[in-house]
């Protein structure tokens, strides 16, 4: 039979522990680097007359103001119609140091009654930031949670901060892009983004 003191000092050590691992994985970031998807001769999804280049921009600037008035600084890889490679998004991206990268996008597909978001990742710490997103975003913008998913896409994989590439819904179901094309969608996708990232902060 073990002393009660040899319990406690097993959970001392344990409680030590899980402070010094939460304290440790603690996602600090300084810099948000937003990227709009696609611009320029790259329109993205074009759907019902709507460019998913454009809805991208529009959400990044929502979430751009949420994180400027928390004061924290953000990064735009692009900040109007223009046409940007995707190795120098993620290139602005490594020029800061403690930042997180956030690319902005909507779906579409040949099955046009697909709907809702989803998040990919590449890294670990892109895994929980994804989670983070997918947590509030289909849930406030009242469509289907399509999951996060690892996925080597170049703007992940070029990336050395934790990135995420969110895609906030599918234009090529014609009543989710009826409401994607709409300030309350894209300012709800924004909050919920923006809530991630405080949380995940
Ligand atoms: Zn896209």
């Amino acid at each position: 039979m073990k002393s009660p003191s040899f319990f406690l000092r097993i959970l001392l050590f344990v409680g030590l522990w899980l402070t010094l691992t939460s304290f440790s994985t603690a996602a600090r970031f300084s810099t948000v680097v937003i990227d709009a998807g696609h611009g320029g001769k790259d329109k993205g999804a074009l759907w019902g007359g709507i460019r998913e280049s454009t809805l991208n921009l529009k959400v990044a600037k929502e979430l751009e103001g949420r994180l400027k008035k928390r004061g924290i600084r953000t990064v735009m890889t692009r900040r109007s119609d223009v046409f940007i490679s995707l190795r120098s998004r993620a290139n602005v991206a490594n020029r800061y140091r403690d930042a997180v990268f956030v690319s902005i996008h909507f779906n579409a597909s040949h099955n046009r009654g697909i709907k809702g978001t989803e998040t990919y990742y590449w890294g670990n710490q892109g895994r929980i930031l994804a989670g983070a997103i997918q947590r509030r975003l289909p849930a406030r913008l009242k469509t289907s949670n399509r999951g996060i998913h690892r996925r080597g896409l170049a703007v992940l994989l070029h990336t050395r901060c934790p990135a995420v590439l969110v895609e906030c819904g599918f234009m090529s179901n014609s009543r989710e892009r009826g409401r994607c094309a709409t300030a309350w969608y894209q300012q709800t996708a924004a909050g919920a983004i923006y809530d991630a990232l405080m949380a995940y902060r």
